[in-house]
């Protein structure tokens, strides 16, 4: 039995961070991390738009072997006993450990009946069977118009395929976006050559001769090369679940990342719910910047450091020449108010609570102001004239 003095389960951006920290307290403490994918750790958001523009595959890489860990890689665990401190992968093979992080990520939420072929999209292997398909010329249709389908979409358009997208909302990221700036991005999208479905559920698809035939429950009809879907992520809790540790919907975690006040089991990343001081509510968050600063944190308090997470995480996405950075709680269902430098190419958008305060920001197209943001909604105070304008200027 391998013996280890941290244990990672979870080889994604979280795990990584999280060997990064618990390096930067413990030089020398032995880590093992048991990962499910066959590849080391590596940058997920370059699948959906570097790596379409140009970038190499060997700059995804994260580097994680080179902190002294043993990676057991094409492994699952697949039960954790907390009494003896051991986790089973599902080879059978059996891990001890002082300390345990539960770095597990997320699974992409699946399409019933959907055929084989179909990618839903998430991982380096996703990447790489969309690629060898999305070629020149062929089609692609795009199930999902949030973050992954909406630069999905803008990436594989990029490459010269003909593609189509198909969602139910309204507009594109009409979940995160105000309807006017959605809006506006169905019309760019369309600009660009992209068959925009908006307002359509997917009902069936299908293998057909040429590829697959995607029917839509208001009666549309699409033959595509390749189907690609981007649903959102169903968090991978069911370890901890079946270790008696909570988990609903996620692993609750504290400022520290300690499971249910345990100094032996932590959770962090994409499956992870954390107390969000500046927002006042708890909060899981599938973003990179979070995947880090949380991997990071948590493996310094796995090797003792005894420090708060306190930070708001950001994200950001690209969408054809488009692209911005966000922090805080984006969430259409908010008011909220705007500054455009230009309309829907440079400006900001701040959502805002019942009493007028700041959630979250929006910075379109306007960059290095997000510290600045974080200031405002972490002041909790009233939105006054003029800020929205100092961020843009
Ligand atoms: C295509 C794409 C583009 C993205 N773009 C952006 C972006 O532009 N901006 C942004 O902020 N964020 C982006 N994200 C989100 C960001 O990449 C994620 O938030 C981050 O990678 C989450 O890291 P994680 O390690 O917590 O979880 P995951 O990446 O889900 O990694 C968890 C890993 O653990 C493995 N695992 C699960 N259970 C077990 C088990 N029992 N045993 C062993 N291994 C297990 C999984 O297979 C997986 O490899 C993007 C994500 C994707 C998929």
């Amino acid at each position: 039995m391998a013996d280890y003095r941290y244990l990672i389960v979870g080889g994604g951006m979280t795990g990584d961070a999280a060997c990064k920290g618990i390096r930067s307290v413990d030089p020398d403490g032995s880590i093992g991390l048991v990962g499910s994918e066959p590849d080391p750790p590596y940058a997920r958001p370059p699948l959906s738009k570097g790596l379409w523009l140009g970038k190499e595959e060997s700059s995804i890489w994260r580097g994680t072997e080179e902190q002294g860990v043993d990676l057991h890689l094409g492994r699952t665990v697949v039960s954790l006993d907390l009494g003896a401190r051991t986790a089973t992968d599902d080879r059978g093979d059996t891990y001890g450990y002082d300390r345990v992080l539960l770095a597990t990520g997320g699974r992409p939420r699946e399409m019933p009946g959907a055929p084989e072929g179909l990618i839903h999209y998430r991982a380096l292997a996703d990447y790489r069977a969309l690629r060898e398909r999305a070629t020149e010329g062929a089609r692609v249709l795009v199930v999902g118009g949030g973050f992954i389908g909406s630069e999905l979409a803008a990436a594989t358009a990029q490459s010269g395929c003909a593609v189509t997208i198909v969602f139910p909302e309204d507009g594109i990221c009409a979940r995160l976006l105000p309807p006017d700036l959605s809006g506006f991005l169905n019309d760019h999208f369309r600009g660009k050559g992209v068959d925009v479905v908006a307002g359509e559920l997917v009902a069936a698809v299908e293998r057909s001769d040429e590829g697959f035939r995607v029917t839509t429950r208001g009666g549309g009809a699409y033959d595509a090369d390749v189907v690609v879907a981007g649903l959102g992520i169903v968090p991978n809790d069911g370890l901890a679940a079946s270790a008696g540790l909570s988990a609903d919907g996620g692993i609750p975690v504290d400022d520290r990342g300690r499971v249910d006040g345990r100094d032996d089991v932590f959770a962090a990343g994409d499956v992870a719910v954390f107390p969000a001081r500046d927002l006042g509510r708890d909060l899981r968050v599938e973003h990179e910047d979070h995947a880090k600063s949380h991997g990071r944190q948590v493996g310094r308090n796995m090797a003792g450091a005894d420090e708060p997470y306190d930070h708001l995480p950001f994200f950001y996405s690209d969408l054809f020449e488009l692209g911005y950075e966000a922090v805080g709680e984006l969430d259409s269902r908010l008011d909220t108010a705007a500054e455009w430098v230009e309309p829907y190419r440079k400006g900001v958008v701040c959502y805002l609570d019942a009493e007028g305060r700041p959630r979250g920001f929006l910075l379109w197209d306007v960059w290095g102001k997000v510290d600045a943001a974080t200031e405002l909604i972490r002041a909790g105070a009233v939105l006054e004239d003029g800020q929205l304008r100092g961020l843009v200027g």
